[in-house]
């Protein structure tokens, strides 16, 4: 078995801690307070004892692509332990809109004017409403999700100022082959320019170049649970 399909305890917890560590150094670097920057674990396609290994080792926030997948691993989880907040990264179907609102603290994946009218729906409805980022596909994607950075700036007003949607926070995912500086700033610049706090950008392989351009949150799932686990999801659905 490949030593990362089954983390231990104790490499969950090395590797968290050297996550840890790793923020502490970046942000000494740029002159920042280490406290300023989460750290969400992203746990997609890790099993419910991985997860529970991060609990142990002290994590509280965690990322999640699917709202079936992490409503399966996290609903038994929430019950045995007060605190945890949980983050949806991936992208979100209008029709799982109702569901999603339970279940995250954070939905990080707005990104078009009908997945916010629907929000806004169910906001009115219910009377609550987690906390949104915006995504902004700052790479121009044709399949990537998030907002075209050219409709960036009325979409945060719109969805913000007119809908009345608590929107907090801005989020993107650098083209895979490029370097993802110029994205960061990118994204830290329309987030000055709107007045908006939270910046949700860097990885496993770039979040230290992430907290050097302002980055508040940053997205970690291979250096702390290892590979991930495609079949998953077929043995917990
Ligand atoms: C999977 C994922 C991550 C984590 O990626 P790693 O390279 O494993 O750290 C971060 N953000 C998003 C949006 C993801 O889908």
């Amino acid at each position: 078995m490949e030593e990362n399909q089954k983390p231990y305890l104790g490499d969950v917890k090395h590797r968290l801690m050297d996550v840890v560590t790793r923020i502490a150094d970046a942000a000494g670097e740029a002159g920042r307070d280490p406290k300023e920057i989460q750290l969400l674990a992203v746990s997609k396609l890790h099993s419910f004892g991985a997860v529970a290994r991060a609990i142990d080792a002290g994590q509280r926030l965690f990322g999640e692509n699917r709202v079936l997948e992490a409503k399966l691993k996290f609903e038994k989880l929430r019950e045995m332990h007060v605190g945890l907040r949980l983050h949806l990264i991936g992208h979100l179907q209008t029709n799982k809109v109702r569901e999603a609102t339970r279940i995250f603290d954070v939905i990080e994946t707005l990104d078009r004017p009908r997945l916010a009218a629907k929000i806004a729906k169910e906001r009115d409805r219910s009377g609550c409403c987690p906390e949104l980022f915006i995504q902004i596909n700052t790479g121009e994607e044709p399949q990537k999700s998030g907002i075209q950075p050219i409709d960036a700036d009325k979409f945060i007003r719109t969805t913000r100022d007119v809908m009345e949607l608590p929107v907090t926070g801005l989020m993107c995912i650098p083209p895979v082959n490029e370097e993802p500086e110029s994205h960061f700033a990118s994204l830290a610049d329309f987030a000055d320019r709107n007045g908006i706090a939270k910046v949700s950008m860097g990885m496993s392989s770039d979040f230290e170049k992430a907290i050097k351009l302002g980055s508040t949150e940053i997205r970690v799932g291979t250096r702390i649970f290892g590979r991930r686990d495609p079949a998953l999801l077929n043995r917990i659905l």
